[in-house]
């Protein structure tokens, strides 16, 4: 059969219709209800820390997370450069100004002395220290937090952690999200699991966990009549989307597991050919979930991303060129940024590959295969 390979598709595990059944029989059908609060609590059991509140989206969760760290016009939020546009774009919902960061090789996320280096040059600049620092996951792959923490530690700035592709993986043995002072995730269709769509802000408290759901549901206060002291937002999770959420739930941890095996498999069908690198954990302490298996190229070899690209799309089979770094879009043009061209060489270099949980090792050894003809054609 000649199926489409497709980047990343939702993957149910059979028993989310249940959830969203019970939600139509109570007709619960409505923003909350039992399967957000199931949900949030299968969450937090899972995470083994904090409080979770389940919310509209991952970009509701960051900007909340800022909301909550109290970034607000004038300031300047630190946010790493190699990432999708959901990570920085609250910043702007926030009227302040992000400050992007370089990566560094081993894991592909911020760079903790350029990060440093972007905070004293920002104190130097505008007299005041960066308001937060919004680190990201990338792929999964765990960022060095003991570093981007103590930096962040020795100037007082709270890190928020975007781990929306982070669901899963662990830094020392901590759960990617658990980490910094909020951690964001997604369950957007192509994430590790999926509401439909939607996220979930972790917090440290619960007193935190609690302003987040106010804030969340447009900072009613508690009186007879809608009273309004804060501006609000219309960000909760749907309590039919919490339903897939607690079905999810069931199979995460599979999910987590076939990923890292499609990542192996790829490791050893790849790794005969020269050029081309799998990225991998930098060493015992990281332990990526592998949203999505990613390579780097050796311009050497001949072969640019976007010939693999068409390459594999020719075969009907779907793959990515990496996150275009921030600093280069547009829309940020004009953004202070920190750079030492990491971000840069691996968006120049760097390939997402199929690599979602439902795929079958048939299919990941197709890929491979014409991986490998295209290489070989050189
Ligand atoms: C998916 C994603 C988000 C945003 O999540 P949504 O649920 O789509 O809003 C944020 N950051 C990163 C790195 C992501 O991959």
């Amino acid at each position: 059969m000649d199926e489409k390979i497709m980047l990343s598709l939702p993957h149910m595990g059979g028993n989310e219709l249940k959830w969203v059944n019970k939600a139509f029989e109570d007709n619960w059908v409505v923003p909350l209800g039992p399967n957000v609060d199931e949900f949030e609590h299968l969450l937090c059991e899972y995470l083994g820390y904090g409080h979770v509140v389940a919310l509209s989206s991952g970009t509701a969760a960051i900007h909340l997370g800022l909301v909550m760290l109290g970034v607000t016009k004038g300031d300047e939020v630190i946010c790493q450069s190699l990432t999708f546009s959901a990570s920085a774009n609250p910043i702007i919902y926030c009227g302040a100004t992000p400050v992007f960061v370089d990566s560094e090789k081993d894991t592909w996320n911020m760079d903790a002395d350029l990060l440093e280096e972007a905070i004293l040059d920002r104190i130097s600049k505008t007299g005041k220290a960066p308001k937060a620092i919004i680190v990201v996951h990338l792929y999964g792959m765990p960022a060095k937090m003991d570093e981007i923490m103590s930096v962040a530690e020795r100037y007082g700035i709270p890190v928020l952690e975007d781990a929306a592709e982070g669901l899963g993986s662990t830094f020392n043995g901590r759960k990617a999200g658990t980490l910094g002072d909020y951690g964001a995730l997604s369950f957007n269709g192509n994430k590790i699991i999926t509401t439909s769509g939607g996220g979930a802000l972790i917090c440290p408290t619960a007193a935190y966990a609690q302003k987040v759901k106010f804030y969340a549901t447009q900072s009613r206060e508690n009186r007879p009549y809608y009273y309004h002291k804060e501006l609000g937002y219309n960000y909760r999770m749907s309590n039919i989307c919490a339903g897939i959420g607690c079905g999810q739930m069931e199979v995460l941890a599979d999910r987590v597991s076939r990923r890292r095996k499609i990542h192996g498999l790829y490791t050893s069908l790849l790794a005969d050919i020269d050029g081309v690198t799998v990225h991998e954990n930098p060493n015992r302490a990281y332990s990526s979930n592998f949203w999505l298996s990613t390579l780097q190229i050796d311009p050497a070899t001949g072969v640019t991303p976007e010939e693999l690209r068409q390459h594999l799309l020719d075969k009907q089979i779907e793959g990515r060129l990496l996150w275009r770094p921030m600093h280069m879009q547009p829309f940020y043009a004009d953004a202070p940024s920190y750079l030492n061209g990491v971000s840069e060489k691996l968006f120049d270099n760097g390939f997402c590959l199929p690599s979602g949980s439902i795929l079958t090792d048939s299919q990941i050894k197709k890929v491979a295969d014409e991986i490998h003809r295209l290489f070989a054609s050189k």
